[in-house]
């Protein structure tokens, strides 16, 4: 039916090379690696093999040239990213503290990702896809939210499907604007893929069977819940429950394991592969990204992940 499409953000990440608190001294840093959760997302997507597109915006400039050259070599539509003249592509410094926590400095509410529109280009991307993946960190761009709106229309008056990650920064789920938003992707998002306790904020209710009971009830027919260094599951609305163990690595940076799992999972499901299956690749895809560093650095495709599996003793796919 098309591609799988994503709205939202593209950034950079610069990352101190040592852990410590904070960027109150000069320290040694390591970038630009490319980032933004639905970037994460549609690479790995299009590296596993999906066919996969972004609508998104950035700056003219290096920042925003080295996403756009890496999603392209990746093999992803690259077709809807515009450039804003005037705003510079996002970017976030981070540096890991030694209890794994992580100190930020956002350059991104006033970048071009702000400047994201449903452009002649976005509208044509839409017009051909099949699939709609909604980021919860779209919800903090106005620009953003039209077009998802645009998208959801479309897409499923073409018969396509739409997956929600509720990822949805958590100051911004006190502004009831954005909880209605949030709510109204429940209502018909035909996949969820909450991580830990989004899966209560998104159903509204505590106790994961309650939890994903209530989902169902919505209009959801899957949810797959990740749960990072303790792997994934999925349920289905006919009663099925499919457990996936995580994959023993060496966690070297976190950032982008959902984003990897989601993409992955989503392009499976979308090739028409069994849900353990599709399972098996997220999950190490997810893993995978995790011992690299960068955001998306360790996405894989798919002999890079059969690879990964088959060094697991007991794995296969
Ligand atoms: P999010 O980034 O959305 O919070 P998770 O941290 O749950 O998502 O990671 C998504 C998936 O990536 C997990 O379900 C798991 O399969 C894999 N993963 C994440 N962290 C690790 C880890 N430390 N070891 C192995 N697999 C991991």
């Amino acid at each position: 039916l098309g591609p799988t499409i994503t709205i939202g953000e593209i950034l950079v990440e610069i990352m101190a090379t040592d852990r410590g608190t904070g960027f109150l001294e000069p320290i040694t840093l390591i970038g630009p690696y490319p980032s933004g959760a639905p970037a994460i997302f549609i690479d790995q997507c299009a590296r596993i093999g999906g066919s996969a597109g972004i609508i998104a915006c950035v700056g003219d400039d290096d920042f925003g040239r080295v996403n756009v050259a890496r999603l392209h070599a990746d093999g992803a539509d690259v077709s809807a990213i515009s450039t804003s003249p005037e705003f510079p592509t996002g970017s976030a410094f981070v540096r890991y503290r030694n209890d794994g926590s992580r100190d930020f400095v956002f350059n991104i509410a006033r970048s071009a990702a702000s400047q994201i529109d449903l452009t002649a280009a976005a509208r044509a991307l839409i017009a051909r896809s099949g699939h709609l993946h909604v980021m919860g960190t779209a919800f903090a761009i106005p620009g953003a939210i039209e077009i998802i709106e645009y998208a959801i229309a479309t897409i499923k008056a073409r018969g396509g499907s739409i997956s929600f990650d509720p990822n949805v920064r958590k100051e911004l789920l006190g502004q009831s604007e954005t909880r209605a938003r949030f709510a109204r992707l429940v209502d018909i998002a035909d996949l969820i893929l909450p991580s830990g306790e989004e899966l209560f904020v998104a159903a509204g209710v505590g106790g994961e069977s309650e939890a994903v009971h209530a989902l169902f009830a919505r209009n959801a027919s899957e949810v797959a819940l990740k749960r990072g260094a303790k792997g994934s599951t999925v349920f289905t609305l006919e009663g099925r429950r499919i457990d996936c163990p995580a994959f023993a690595v060496e966690e070297i940076d976190p950032t982008g394991a959902g984003d990897c799992f989601g993409g992955a999972y989503v392009a499976c499901r979308r090739l028409g592969m069994p849900i353990e299956q599709a399972l098996t690749y997220a999950n190490a895809a997810g893993a995978r990204n995790v011992t690299a560093r960068g955001p998306m650095e360790g996405a894989g495709t798919r002999a890079e992940l059969d690879a990964f599996i088959a060094m697991t003793p007991g794995r296969s796919i």
